[in-house]
């Protein structure tokens, strides 16, 4: 396993969030917030859940589940909803980014895109409209899978 220190400002800020919130410390948070730190990937409650049993059987959904939301309340997760299943992906100093979903394989895609954005500005200024934030999710097929599906491919 690495032993390499990761997240190291996500940790602190969590750890004074836990402290400001007089909520006591807990060993079992640490080792989910670390796991969630060591994964890129857009993970489900049980994706995390699964990853931090292998370091820790002893740790349960519901504790998992209760840190991924103080996570997000101490702006360190995102939540995605992804046709009614809820991921939670990194989202302290990231880049502001959209996703394709995989209809298929349920793959999700990150892209980011100047052009769309400064689009999206545009007509939200047409119609007077402040945009406060946006999450935008293309449903598809991922490269695998389309062309495991050649009549898809046909339909273009
Ligand atoms: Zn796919
Ligand atoms: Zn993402």
């Amino acid at each position: 396993m690495k032993t390499k220190t990761v997240g190291r400002e996500e940790k602190e800020i969590f750890a004074s969030y836990i402290t400001h919130h007089r909520l006591k410390r807990s060993d079992q948070r640490d080792v989910i917030l670390d796991t969630f730190l060591r994964s890129e990937r857009h993970l489900s409650v049980d994706d995390l859940l699964h990853l931090v049993q292998k370091r820790r059987p002893d740790i349960g959904r519901t504790t998992v589940y209760r840190t991924l939301k103080l996570l997000q309340s101490a702006g360190l997760a995102q939540e995605l909803v992804v046709q009614g299943q809820t991921y939670f992906e990194r989202e302290y100093k990231r880049q502001h980014h959209d996703h394709f979903i995989c209809n298929g394989c349920g793959e999700i895609i990150e892209f980011s895109n100047p052009e769309i954005e400064r689009l999206q500005d545009e007509v939200a200024a047409q119609h007077g409209f402040v945009i406060e934030g946006h999450r935008h999710q293309i449903f598809g097929q991922c490269r695998r899978c389309a062309a495991r599906e050649p009549r898809l491919e046909a339909r273009k």
